[in-house]
């Protein structure tokens, strides 16, 4: 590895995916610092999720490099859906990567509990994942990603079946929880909704529709986690319209090279 990819959580390098039937994806250059929480907006099929999965050594390149990610860090992996085991209790469920990195049974239980307190569900250590909320299931998932301590959170649109006022929430918790470790984790967030990216990340990076290649990369404003009523914010909503504007081009381009 070379020597500068230790200043990245993961960091795609020219890279270029081929797919049989559709035009390849790239080439993508794509660095996510320590502790950064990038938002990854684009059209259905623009690639978003090829670019977890690259970054968490689930997928190969079909040229170019993949730095970081999988290959040096611990990383974490957060679905849409909670993907809990149905038939263990929580805390069984959230100590299963400890269990199968060969942590001692206590010890990952101990570990279990802490994270679980630190997603409000202290309480519900034996529950069975039919008995909570699409909520708290996804708490539960949060927790379980954590309890590695990852360096690299990849999380792919993880609160797109969740009501509104939930996901906020979520994403108040997800906060947290990156605040509260030392050193904080990077995370890539995929996510269709333009508020949400921009209220959750330091940065958001558009995909182009018709190449997967960057469209565009905004920072964002403001200090993270927000301030109350941040939605309010002149900046915050101004923010959203330029990245809802570039993100509209990122489809008007690419629907007029195909035409
Ligand atoms: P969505 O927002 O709908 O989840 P996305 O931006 O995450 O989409 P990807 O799932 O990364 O997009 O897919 C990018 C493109 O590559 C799509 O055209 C998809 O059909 C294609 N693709 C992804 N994985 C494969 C595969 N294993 N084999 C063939 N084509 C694939």
């Amino acid at each position: 590895m070379a020597e500068t990819d230790a200043a990245f959580a993961g960091a795609l390098r020219n890279v270029v995916v081929r797919y049989p039937g559709r035009p390849p994806l790239g080439p993508l250059d794509l660095a996510v610092a320590p502790g950064e929480i990038l938002a990854l907006v684009g059209a259905s099929g623009a690639g978003k999720s090829t670019i977890l999965r690259l970054l968490a050594g689930l997928e190969s390149p079909s040229e170019g490099a993949v730095a970081g990610g999988a290959g040096r860090g611990r990383t974490g992996f957060v679905f849409q859906s909670a993907t809990l085991m149905p038939w263990a209790d929580i805390q069984a469920n959230v100590a299963l990567p400890l269990d199968l990195a060969g942590v001692p049974r206590e010890e990952a239980r101990r570990q279990a509990a802490a994270q679980l307190a630190a997603v409000g569900l202290g309480d519900r250590l034996t529950a069975r994942p039919r008995q909570l909320s699409g909520g708290m299931a996804m708490r539960a998932s949060l927790a379980r990603a954590m309890v590695t301590e990852p360096d690299l959170l990849l999380l792919d649109e993880p609160f797109a079946a969740l009501d509104s006022i939930t996901r906020r929430r979520l994403i108040e918790d997800l906060h947290r929880l990156w605040t509260g470790r030392s050193p904080r984790p990077a995370m890539v967030f995929v996510t269709h909704d333009i508020e949400e990216a921009v209220y959750l990340a330091h940065r958001a990076v558009v995909l182009d529709s018709g190449t997967g290649r960057v469209a565009a990369s905004l920072s964002l404003p403001g200090p993270l986690p927000r301030p109350d009523n941040w939605r309010g914010n002149e900046a915050y909503r101004s923010t959203v319209e330029r990245l809802a504007a570039e993100l509209a081009r990122s489809m008007t381009a690419s629907a007029g090279s195909n035409a």
